[in-house]
């Protein structure tokens, strides 16, 4: 017996109670971050498969080949969804057309790889051009391109949608194109309102100016690729389009920590690749941001595609989409709420219906908190002005994933109870909250946020106590998150992003 100094057991015991305070990863409970299948068989698949390779390390697949082939099982599946396969022809397996892939531990890194590959290319035919290149994509492109363009150098030029709808013009893109254009970024569908970018005509105008086009399917790709209505062309069947990141730790079902970046023509793809030899150590030469990597969650990925194969993939997003249908007639017929656009795929965002009387009007907000008290953690989406000066609403995103069918008609009769709850009750007002703040600081609000990114961490942290965010009993969040969204709102957004930085930073740090 070795001399620890716990006894493993108690440990994993001790993690079994700090899983206790998660909010629940299965039972449809969570209307974000976790995909349940509702197959028992498929978290067990997952565990194993991981286990197999847990001591892998995926940094060299030549010396553990296991890793290799599962990558190529993993980017041949999803090849064969998004239509890279080609017809077989010569020319469909011609170095520039041939759609290729790597495996990446997740939907941000997927979307930075397409972004740096991007820019490379760019930059590899312009040499000595000084200028920064541009991303153009809509404001509702996912943040990982927010982060992508600021760890690469990049400007994100971002195009208003349709507040209404939260829709796409293409030809709002091409008034944006130029030269200096590196890549344009468009998504099926976008995280925020669910809305299918118009990819067939964007892509004709990239190609016809040689400019990358990345069609960001982290979320919906996998259920997409197998949905049951007649979708318009968003993958590689459209010609233009470059790149295509799919998520499979989302509609794959599989453990965080995977997803995959498909790209069209090889020698595209080799600029994605980091390589030196020019250390004492071996060579390093690879396709992704990290060195070691754990083999568990492609492992994972590759069992499950390998186990449900295209049916088992169909009967799942049929599922989703059978209780997408239910939820969203659900909410269209809640009086005061609506549901935004026209949202393809299994999610959606709910904003107030702002035809009917105020007295009648559901605030999305405190429909969300309504709907937590009983259970179900939707998301809060706090609202945006976009360059053109129009404002997109706040809202509620619910992601609708296979188990929902189960629990579908508990979660319909809690939506419409927490509508009944609050209709009426009005927004929460950002500027009579920020007053309250200001009444509480003893210099007032005005200091903070002339220092907005300047502001030092105890400060921010002084300020995230008066708003209740931060030295509260057991941690957390707060009952209501209707009030701290209004202040998201209503503070200049670097005093917000600051602020956020700042609880972040304290909820891991070491207590005492
Ligand atoms: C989830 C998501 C991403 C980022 O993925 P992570 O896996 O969370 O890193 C990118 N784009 C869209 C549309 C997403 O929904």
């Amino acid at each position: 017996m070795n001399d620890f100094r716990r006894d493993p057991a108690e440990v994993l015991a001790e993690l079994a109670a700090l899983r206790e305070g998660d909010a629940p990863t299965h039972g449809g409970r969570v209307l974000s971050y976790v995909y349940d299948s509702g197959l028992a068989e498929l978290d067990e698949l997952s565990a194993a498969a991981a286990r197999l390779v847990q001591p892998v390390n995926g940094l060299d697949p030549t010396t553990f080949t296991s890793v290799a082939a599962m990558e190529a099982g993993v980017v041949g599946f999803a090849r064969r969804v998004f239509h890279g396969e080609g017809d077989g022809s010569d020319a469909a397996s011609d170095s520039a057309e041939v759609v290729v892939g790597t495996v990446t531990s997740g939907g941000t890194e997927s979307c930075l790889l397409a972004v740096k590959t991007a820019r490379d290319v760019w930059r590899a035919a312009r040499v000595g051009t000084p200028r920064m290149p541009r991303i153009v994509a809509p404001i509702t492109v996912h943040a990982a391109f927010h982060k992508a363009a600021e760890y690469f150098g990049l400007v994100l030029d971002l195009v208003p949608v349709d507040p209404a709808t939260g829709t796409l013009a293409a030809s709002a893109i091409e008034d944006r194109l130029g030269d200096d254009v590196a890549l344009v970024v468009v998504s099926a569908p976008s995280y925020p309102f669910a809305s299918l970018d118009p990819v067939a005509d964007v892509a004709a105008v990239c190609r016809a100016r040689g400019i990358a086009l990345h069609v960001d399917a982290c979320i919906g790709g996998f259920a997409l690729g197998f949905w049951p209505d007649e979708l318009p062309a968003w993958d590689f069947r459209v010609p233009g389009v470059t790149s295509l990141s799919a998520d499979l730790h989302k509609y794959g079902y599989a453990p965080k920590g995977v997803s995959v970046l498909l790209t069209r023509g090889r020698d595209r793809q080799r600029h994605q690749y980091f390589r030196t030899t020019g250390w004492p150590g071996y060579p390093v030469v690879n396709p992704t941001m990290t060195g070691s990597k754990p083999a568990g969650p492609l492992a994972a990925a590759w069992s499950i595609t390998e186990v449900l194969g295209e049916a088992g993939f169909a009967e799942l997003s049929a599922k989703a989409a059978r209780a997408t249908t239910t939820l969203r007639e659900v909410v269209e017929g809640i009086e005061g709420l609506r549901v935004v656009g026209v949202p393809v795929g299994p999610l959606f965002a709910v904003a107030t219906d702002e035809s009917v009387a105020p007295g009648l009007r559901v605030d999305p907000h405190h429909w969300a908190d309504a709907a937590r008290g009983s259970g179900w953690l939707l998301q809060l989406q706090p609202g945006l002005t976009q360059a053109d000066g129009t404002r997109l609403p706040h809202t509620t995103h619910l992601t609708i994933t296979p188990v929902t069918e189960h629990v579908v008609e508990d979660l319909s009769a809690a939506l419409v109870a927490a509508a009944d709850a609050v209709r009426g009750v009005p927004q929460v007002d950002g500027q009579l909250v920020l007053a309250g703040l200001a009444e509480a600081l003893p210099g007032g609000v005005e200091p903070l946020i002339a220092a907005a990114g300047e502001l030092d961490s105890d400060t921010a942290a002084g300020l995230l106590g008066a708003i209740g965010l931060l030295g509260g009993e057991g941690g957390g969040l707060p009952a209501q998150m209707a009030p701290v969204l209004a202040l998201v709102e209503a503070l200049p957004s670097e005093l917000t992003g600051r602020l956020l930085v700042e609880l972040l930073a304290r909820v891991v740090e070491p207590r005492g």
